[in-house]
Parts: structure tokens; C-alpha cells; sequence
């Protein structure tokens, strides 16, 4: 970017990205910077389904915020990615999925939704609760390709490097974004914010064409969703882990889970194990500070939905990058 931005995004995972992409649509000169690249993000490992109050994390659900605000935030983002499901390029699509749990109030929020219908008997796969939901779905590398590429088709820039502080963004532009994910933790510092490590399994998909999930605070659930020819299988959730190393326990355990659902996914050939860190944190921070002068508004600790919360949060944060007197 020849002059200094006008709006600095850190970090280009979906966070960022969404953000970063309503801004310069909006025609204001964005710099994305950030430690990893798209593919290399947590963001790339995600599932992804879109159900927000379904995915908050093990053991805090009870202090997000409260479920009509999630469910508003849950409509607008489910909203946004239906209208670009189907659209060549988007890697979003719109499928029907089986959603389990072992027990019926993790459940609950989602019998008003249009569309859900009870499993049959021989579709529970052993648990309590059971039922058909279609949403939204996403293949992650391909639809951080496709955010990479509306940004710089409407003028913004990306470029990869770590800020070690704050205070050193701040002086680069005078709005800040803070899309810093669980990093946060260390970047604000904000110590409300803990990783809660996930691994994947991607297999060759053996011909599924509907996703599995199952709803679970536990540590260890099992899900499965297919994009194409990947199968990506699930899942974990282990709370202040930041080990990058695939553990091969888990991979083993997580594979004869989803087997004994789907007995096809246990001959299927591994392409790859994967990792990521979601940002747990009491609840979402959509707020600004200043830092030296500078705005910083911060967009960060989505926990286990970040793809779903994407296009709301990113709208809120242009909506105060361009109207402080909304802020
Ligand atoms: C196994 C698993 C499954 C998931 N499934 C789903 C799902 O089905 N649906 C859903 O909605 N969500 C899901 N999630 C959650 C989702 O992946 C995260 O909420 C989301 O990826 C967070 O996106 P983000 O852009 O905020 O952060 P990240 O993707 O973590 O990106 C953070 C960015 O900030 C950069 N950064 C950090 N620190 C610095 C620094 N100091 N300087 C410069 N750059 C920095 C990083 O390099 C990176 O580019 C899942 C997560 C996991 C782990």
C-alpha cells in the first residue's frame, strides 16, 4: 500500500478478513497484517457449521452472552452465508446435517428453527437427542480464498508479520482493528481470553453428502462434514493447550468415533491431522480503546463460532470505524 492505511486490520483469519473486506468495500484504504497467512489460521481448520449458540465452549456457555443476542447474531450471519451459498468460488454451500447430544436442554434452542426434524430411531447413533437441521456450511480454505480475493479486488492489502505490542500497530494508522484471535491473549494482553485447542482429522471422503454433529461440552465429541473430496472429521476441545503438535491418541480416538457412527470413514485414507485454537474468552469483545492516541477497536474471543459471527461483528466494527459517535 503506497500511502499509510486508514484502517490497520491484525490478523487474516475470518475475523479479519470479513472486517477488513466490509471496509474496503465500503471504499476505505485497508492493511491487513498478520502472523499467519489465511491457510495457516485457526480459521482454516474450522469445521465449519453455522450455529453459534451451539458451538460456545466446554464449561462457559452459561457466561456468553445472553442466547437472544446470540440467536440475532446467529440469523444475520446465517442470512449472510445463505445468500452466498452456491455462488461459485465461495466454498459455501447449504446442507442437511444430523445434530446429536446426550442431552435434550443443549438442545433446545434449536427445535424453533425452520427446518428441524426429528431423527428416526435408527438415525441416533446412540444418543438421547437427534434431529435434521439444514444450515449453511463452509469449506474454509476455499472461503478464505474467496474473502482474500474480494479484498484485494476492492483495493486492500495483506501482508504477513507479527506486532509484538499494541502500542506498535498503533502508530502504523489511526484505526486499529484487533482480529488477533486467541493470541489476543498475549497481544492486549487480555487474560480473560484461553485457547481451547481442536483437532481435525481430514480423510478422503467416501461418498458422504450429509454432516454429522453432535452438541457436547465435554472434551471430546464427535462430528463429521464433508466438502467434496475431504471428509473432515472431529473433534476436541481442551482448554488452555497450546500445543500445535497433531496428537496421534487423539487422531486414533477421533477416527473410531466418527467410524461407529459411519462405518465407511474407518477405511478412509488420512490427507492430513490439523490444529487450532479457539478463543474462548466471558464473552465476545466488540469494543474500542485508546492506545496512544489511537482507536483500536477490538473484534476478538468468538470461541467456537467466529465463521458464524463473522459478518455481524465485521458490520458493527465498520459501522463504528466510519461513525465514532456510534461507538
Ligand atoms: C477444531 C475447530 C473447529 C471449529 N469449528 C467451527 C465451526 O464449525 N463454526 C464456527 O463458526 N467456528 C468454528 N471454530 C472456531 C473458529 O475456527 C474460530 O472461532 C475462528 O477461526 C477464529 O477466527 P479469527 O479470525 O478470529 O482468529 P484466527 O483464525 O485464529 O486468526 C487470527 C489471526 O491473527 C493473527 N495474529 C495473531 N496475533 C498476531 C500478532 N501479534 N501480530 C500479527 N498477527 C497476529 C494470526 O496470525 C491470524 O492471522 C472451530 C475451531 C476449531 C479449533
Amino acid at each position: 500500500m503506497a500511502r499509510r492505511p486508514d484502517v490497520l486490520v491484525i490478523g487474516a483469519g475470518v475475523t479479519g478478513l470479513t472486517t477488513a473486506v466490509c471496509l474496503a468495500e465500503q471504499g476505505v484504504p485497508v492493511l491487513v497484517r498478520a502472523a499467519e497467512p489465511p491457510l495457516a489460521t485457526t480459521s482454516a481448520v474450522a469445521l465449519a457449521v453455522l450455529m453459534g449458540p451451539s458451538l460456545a465452549p466446554p464449561d462457559e456457555a452459561e457466561s456468553w452472552p445472553p442466547i437472544e443476542t446470540m440467536m440475532r447474531r446467529h440469523r444475520e450471519g446465517v442470512a449472510e452465508f445463505a445468500a452466498l451459498a452456491g455462488r461459485p468460488g465461495t466454498g459455501v454451500s447449504v446442507m442437511p446435517g444430523r445434530w446429536v447430544s446426550h442431552r435434550a436442554q443443549d438442545v433446545s434452542w434449536a427445535r424453533p428453527l425452520p427446518g428441524h426434524r426429528p431423527c428416526a430411531p435408527e438415525e441416533h447413533a446412540g444418543f438421547a437427542e437427534a434431529f435434521w437441521l439444514s444450515t449453511p456450511v463452509v469449506d474454509m480454505p476455499l472461503y478464505l480464498r474467496h474473502l482474500t480475493g474480494r479484498l484485494t479486488a476492492a483495493g486492500g492489502v495483506l501482508e504477513i508479520g507479527r506486532f509484538e505490542s499494541l502500542a506498535e500497530a498503533a502508530a502504523q494508522a489511526p484505526v486499529i482493528v484487533n482480529c488477533a484471535g486467541a493470541e489476543a491473549r498475549h497481544l492486549v494482553p487480555d487474560p480473560d481470553v484461553h485457547p481451547v485447542r481442536g483437532q481435525h482429522v481430514v480423510v478422503e471422503n467416501p461418498g458422504l453428502d450429509t454432516y454429522f454433529f453432535q452438541f457436547s461440552r465435554a472434551k471430546a465429541m464427535t462430528m463429521f462434514m464433508p466438502h467434496g473430496s475431504r471428509l473432515v472429521l472431529g473433534g476436541t476441545a481442551t482448554r488452555d493447550d497450546w500445543s500445535r503438535t497433531p496428537d496421534p491418541v487423539q487422531t486414533e480416538e477421533i477416527i473410531s468415533r466418527c467410524a461407529a457412527v459411519e462405518p465407511r470413514i474407518a477405511e478412509a485414507r488420512v490427507l492430513s491431522v490439523e490444529v487450532g485454537f479457539r478463543a474462548s474468552r466471558s464473552a465476545i469483545r466488540l469494543e474500542e480503546e485508546l492506545v496512544g492516541g489511537t482507536r483500536v477497536i477490538h473484534n476478538y474471543g468468538h470461541s467456537g463460532a467466529a465463521v458464524a459471527f463473522s459478518w455481524p461483528c465485521a458490520r458493527e466494527v465498520t459501522r463504528r470505524a466510519l461513525h465514532p459517535a456510534h461507538a
